[in-house]
């Protein structure tokens, strides 16, 4: 196989490259600067090196140059990358002995032929030499063999490691069931490894180390594959789901086998683990980038307690060092009053009549303008600054809808959201009648909406924790319903009130049929189950109308009206404003 040596600082344009040179059948390897790309060009003796011309440190210059001192490097055919082709530019690259230029941005075809043509043109010098090296290459090739299974392989746990990982995503990927079906990317690691580690010490860690990989080689089957990639560090691509849930479900297999007790040298040691997840070809199309994003979400993972699984969310790629300003400045946010809350109505299907208003919040940052939840919530959950600010605002929308209550719209419903951490609080259940107490707000008016996944984390506890609440009379709705996370079977175990289908579903019920199934699907199974069904993100009247007709109980979205802030939404309640309803003879055609 060719073996190409990519040096270039931009990732994207890295990235690219190599997806396109894979899946043309070479070999692909690649350096994010100079240095690192002149000790891969002597280690690895590419067929052919691209190399970027300006990259901070070393420059595609000074690499030609460096190389070139050698006569096995200066033999390999060498291809700049540059965005500015300046004759001067083109000439200083000739006389360093490059072969050819590529100008950025350059197609596919432009960058194949060029590849093919330095490829054809060095063959002849080549050949003699290789003539001379063939004898002592039979040899070679064996102890090759023998150092590349002994350097891809883990002597302990006996599986693949992470330099095979990039090979075996390409089997998963070429194979006919990789092409068709989903290929998930899970990253595995075990929690507390290291005070088992320094408890009971390093020749039992790796023995469980050893126990684990069986454990996770029996979840799984041909041609799924288990990688290990550093001490407690699994990686699992498995190629043989073909919906989200499959992919969950091994998961969740996964955690429970491993939370079994295991027995080993006579002690029993009970350890569990935590699971990030990303999608090809959704979270990235390279397997460096998708492992990258799936231990992203293991971090996530470990951080909410462990023991659980978690998907991969552009929300964690919020810089590190933008996060921690985030973070910083977060803290001072609630003191600083830079926190609001606005209001969505929520609108009945019967009458086209609010009903309700679900409070969400919002970051006015000083300096970053507006900063939406899906932002904000991640940093805040990280820190576990989201129970503070959950609390306030709850305190902050019971006492609103309270005064809305007392001037004359006493039936108006108040919907919060809950987070994991926050419903996973051992005292919410308390703070919630203290706060309801002092206001004296009607808990019977009161929707608290929490994410499937987060309810699919300990089906147990939160059973229990669901019936604690609706004992106080508090309403129950499952959110962002549909995902893909909890089977329909555990939706009857759970004592909810409400199913609010998410609004993927509702966005693409006009031009996906399968997606208007599902709807349809949901809307009657939740009747089943005596459930009262928000349709979310309802945007347009085609939309209304699809969930009109299947008689969907409320509606929520910017058709009728986007969340505003408090005094915008008295107007609202004020001006009684009706959502027109699609008249009987339109749907019915
Ligand atoms: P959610 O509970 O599903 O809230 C509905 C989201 O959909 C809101 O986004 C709303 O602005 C948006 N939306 C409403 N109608 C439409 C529409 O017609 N089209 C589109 N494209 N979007 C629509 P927002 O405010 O960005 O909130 C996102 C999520 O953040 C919420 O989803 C909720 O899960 C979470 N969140 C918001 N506020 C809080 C909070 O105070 N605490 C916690 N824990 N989570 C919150
Ligand atoms: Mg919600």
């Amino acid at each position: 196989m060719t073996k190409v040596l990519v040096i270039e600082d931009e990732e994207l344009l890295r990235d690219n490259l190599m997806e396109i040179l894979e899946d043309e059948g070479f070999q692909v390897i690649d350096a994010d600067n100079g240095h690192r790309g002149i000790e891969l060009a002597i280690a690895e003796k590419p067929d052919l090196i691209l190399c970027d011309v300006m990259m901070p440190g070393l420059d595609g210059y000074s690499v030609l140059n460096i190389l070139s001192q050698d006569p096995t490097m200066a033999a390999i055919p060498f291809i700049f990358l540059t965005a500015k082709a300046t004759k001067d530019d083109f000439r200083q690259g000739m006389e360093l002995g490059a072969d050819d230029y590529l100008t950025k941005p350059f197609t596919k075809p432009e960058l194949l032929k060029g590849i093919a043509s330095r490829l054809g043109k060095k063959t002849a010098e080549q050949q003699r030499y290789k003539t001379l090296q063939e004898f002592y290459n039979i040899e070679l090739q064996h102890a090759k063999e023998q150092l590349n299974y002994l350097s891809r392989y883990d002597h302990l746990t006996n599986l693949p490691n992470r330099l095979a990982l990039r090979e075996l995503f390409r089997q998963v990927k070429s194979t006919d069931i990789g092409k068709k079906q989903l290929i998930t990317i899970l990253c595995l690691s075990l929690d507390r490894f290291n005070q088992v580690k320094e408890n009971l010490g390093y020749e039992f860690g790796d023995l469980l180390l050893k126990a684990v990989a069986q454990r996770i080689k029996a979840c799984i089957s041909l041609p799924d594959k288990v990688v290990h990639l550093d001490a407690d560090q699994f990686a699992i691509i498995l190629a043989t789901t073909q919906h989200k849930k499959e992919a969950l479900t091994i998961a969740q297999i996964i955690l429970d086998n491993l939370s079994q007790t295991f027995n080993l040298s006579g002690e029993e040691v009970f350890i569990t683990a935590s699971i990030g997840i990303a999608l090809y070809p959704r979270d990235g199309r390279l397997i460096e980038r998708l492992l990258k994003n799936a231990n992203l979400a293991m971090v996530q993972a470990k951080r909410q307690g462990g023991n659980q699984y978690q998907f991969y969310s552009v929300a964690f790629h919020i810089g590190f060092s933008d996060r921690l300003a985030l973070q910083t400045s977060l803290r001072y946010a609630l003191e600083r009053e830079e926190l609001e809350v606005h209001y969505q109505p929520i609108v009945t299907l019967k009458t086209g009549r609010i009903v309700g208003t679900e409070a969400l919040v919002r970051w006015r940052h000083p300096e970053k303008g507006m900063i939406l939840p899906s932002k904000l919530t991640a940093v805040a959950e990280e820190t576990g600054l989201i129970v503070p600010i959950g609390e306030w605002l709850f305190q902050k929308a019971c006492q609103q809808v309270q005064v809305w209550h007392n001037s004359g719209f006493e039936s108006l419903r108040l919907a919060v959201n809950l987070s994991g951490r926050q419903f996973n609080q051992m005292e919410l259940r308390q703070k919630l009648v203290q706060i309801i107490g002092t206001i004296g707000f009607n808990p019977g008016y009161l929707e608290l909406e929490l994410n499937e996944s987060i309810l699919m984390q300990n089906v147990e506890v939160a059973i229990r924790r669901l019936n604690g609440l609706k004992a106080l009379g508090i309403q129950i709705a499952i959110d962002d319903f549909g995902t893909g996370y909890s089977s329909l079977g555990y939706l009857q175990q759970f004592p909810c009130d409400i199913l609010r289908i998410d609004q993927s579903f509702i966005h693409n019920i006009a031009d996906k049929t399968n997606q208007a199934a599902i709807t349809k699907a949901i809307i009657e199974m939740a009747k089943n189950l005596n459930l009262r069904v928000i349709a979310k993100g309802v945007e347009s009247p085609s939309q209304l109308s699809f969930i009109y007709r299947h008689q969907c109980d409320e509606m929520q979205g910017y058709l009728f009206k986007r969340p505003v802030q408090a005094p915008e939404f008295e107007e609202l309640l004020k001006s009684r404003k009706r959502l027109p309803l699609p008249s009987t003879a339109e749907w019915r055609l």
